[in-house]
């Protein structure tokens, strides 16, 4: 597949929940101004200090749903008793106009997204060990003992399908995973910015809506 495809410019950052998706992100995004980090939406309540169309778009139930049945997502999952979805209209702009997009999202949705574009790249982040997640779950201190015991199940799980992805980095030591998904990302840098995409083609076929953009999500 060629690096001209736009879906190329794409990439998919998954792997459990507190692997340190949104730690390796917020150092890359600082160094890459032509990187976007699509903003997902939620019915799960916000967290303390995060933004609606910052750190997500936080929606009840029936609005979700309402977006998922006019097309509006371009993968969605259920996870730890809350629905996450990537609103697809920013994503086809932003690749329209020529930046590199990411997006952080669990393993479900990452498994739609590759099927529906087979040459987005697609980057699993594992962790060294379940207690070391659990651990670093814990000391974010953002979670009930419910979430926590839901997204180590849901881990396991994730683990298991690690290999199905393009990339496994090791979280173990930051830098060194930073170091890691910068290489992927520096490769799919494209070198004219814009000029793969004639301004009246759709660089992801068959999805509805648009939306705004956010500035990215800090966990
Ligand atoms: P959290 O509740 O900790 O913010 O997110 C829980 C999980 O949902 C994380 O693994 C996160 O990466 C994932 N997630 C965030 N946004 C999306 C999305 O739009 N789609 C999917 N499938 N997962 C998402």
């Amino acid at each position: 597949m060629s690096l001209a495809e736009p879906s190329s410019r794409l990439l998919i950052l998954t792997g459990p929940s507190g692997v340190g998706k949104g730690t390796v992100l917020q150092a890359l995004l600082a160094r890459y101004p032509q990187v976007w980090l699509s903003v997902s939406a939620t019915t799960r309540p916000p967290r303390p200090g995060e933004r609606h169309g910052r750190n997500y778009f936080f929606l009840d139930h029936q609005t979700f749903m309402n977006q998922v049945a006019r097309g509006e997502f371009l993968e969605w999952a259920e996870f730890a008793g809350h629905a996450y979805g990537t609103p697809a209209g920013p994503i086809q702009s932003r690749l329209r106009d020529g930046k590199t997009v990411v997006l952080e999202i669990e393993v479900e949705g990452a498994r739609q997204v590759r099927r529906r574009l087979p040459t987005a790249v697609q980057v699993f982040l594992r962790p060294p060990s379940l207690a070391a997640l659990e651990e670093r779950i814990r000391a974010r201190g953002s979670d009930s003992e419910d979430s926590i015991a839901r997204r180590i199940a849901r881990a396991r799980e994730e683990l298991a399908r690690a290999e199905e992805f393009d990339h496994v980095i090791l979280n173990g030591d930051l830098n060194r995973a930073i170091a890691e998904v910068d290489a992927i990302l520096q490769g799919m840098m494209p070198t004219s910015p814009g000029r793969e995409q004639g301004p009246n083609q759709s660089p992801i076929k068959g999805i509805k809506g648009d939306g705004t953009a956010g500035q990215g999500r800090s966990g």
